[in-house]
C-alpha cells in the first residue's frame, strides 16, 4: 500500500500530530474499535477479516523523510498511532517500521508518544528520554481480553514490557480506556490502578458505542465514581492524569 501523506494534525484531545503507517490491526478489538468502524464506513477495508490483516504503508519512511522537515517547527509531539497499533502482537515487521519512524523523529528532536495492546520493545530504551511509551490496559481479566481484545498480548506480558522500560529510565503511561461497566466485567478499579502505580501518566475514559453500557442501570454514576477513584489515586501518587471528554 502506497500513501501520498502520512503525518497528520489530529483532532484528538490529547494529541498533536499522528502517524498511522499501517491499515488494519490484527488485535481485532470488539468493544467495538472506532478505527475499524471508520475504515469499514469509508471502504478502506472490506470486513473484519480484512481489518485483521495489517497492510504496511510501503513508502512510509521515504514520505516521512520529506514531510517531517517541512512541518518540524509546528510539531509539539507525534503519536503512534490513532487508527492502528504500532507494536502489533506477532507482527515484527510492524514493530520494525515503528522503530524506524521513532529513530527518524529522534533525529529531528521531536517528542513521540506510543500506545499499544501488544508488547513495548526493549529497543525503545535506546531512544530519547523525552518520549513516552504506553500500554492500553482496561482489565486484568483474561476472559474479558479474549472476548474484547482477542489477538492482543496478554495483560501480564503487556504490563511487564512497560515496567521493563520504566526500570530502564523511560517515561511510561497507561490508557485505561475504554473502561467497561460491571455488567461486562466485574473488577476492582483500585486494584488495577495499584498495579500501574509506577507509571508517569494515566488516561481514563469510558466505553462508547456498546449497547451493554447503556443497558447497565446507573452507568453514568458508575463512570462518575470511577473518575473520582482515578483522580484520588493519581493525586495521592503524584501521577499526571487526563480524563477523556464525555466520561463524566
Ligand atoms: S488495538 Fe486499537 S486499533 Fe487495534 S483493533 Fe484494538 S482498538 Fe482497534
Amino acid at each position: 500500500m502506497i500513501r501520498k501523506t502520512l503525518l497528520y494534525k489530529t483532532g484528538v484531545e490529547y494529541g498533536d500530530y499522528t502517524i498511522n503507517h499501517v491499515l488494519g490491526c490484527s488485535h481485532g478489538c470488539t468493544y467495538p474499535c472506532y478505527a475499524y468502524m471508520m475504515a469499514r464506513r469509508f471502504g478502506r477495508v472490506k470486513d473484519y477479516q480484512d481489518w485483521l490483516e495489517p497492510k504496511l504503508v510501503e513508502n512510509a519512511l521515504d514520505l516521512l523523510k520529506k514531510e517531517i522537515p517541512k512541518k518540524q517547527k509546528s510539531i509539539k509531539s507525534v503519536h503512534l498511532c490513532f487508527t492502528t497499533d504500532p507494536f502489533m502482537y506477532g507482527y515484527p515487521e510492524v514493530t520494525e517500521m515503528s522503530l524506524e519512524i521513532i529513530k527518524l523523529l529522534d533525529h529531528y528532536g521531536i517528542k513521540c508518544t506510543a500506545l499499544t495492546k501488544g508488547v513495548l520493545p526493549h529497543e525503545l530504551s535506546k531512544s530519547d528520554r523525552k518520549h513516552e511509551w504506553g500500554i492500553s490496559l482496561v482489565s486484568f481479566d483474561e476472559g474479558f481480553r479474549k472476548q474484547y481484545e482477542p489477538f492482543s498480548a496478554d495483560y501480564h506480558t503487556r504490563l511487564a514490557s512497560m515496567k521493563n522500560l520504566h526500570d530502564m529510565g523511560c517515561k511510561t503511561w497507561v490508557s485505561i480506556e475504554p473502561y467497561p461497566t460491571p455488567n461486562i466485567v466485574k473488577q476492582d478499579l483500585g486494584s488495577l490502578l495499584s498495579q500501574v502505580s509506577f507509571t508517569d501518566r494515566i488516561i481514563f475514559g469510558r466505553l462508547h458505542y456498546n449497547k451493554l453500557v447503556s443497558a447497565y442501570k446507573g452507568f453514568q454514576d458508575f463512570y462518575n465514581d470511577s473518575v473520582d477513584i482515578v483522580i484520588d489515586f493519581c493525586r495521592m501518587k503524584s501521577i499526571d492524569y487526563h480524563i477523556k471528554a464525555r466520561t463524566i
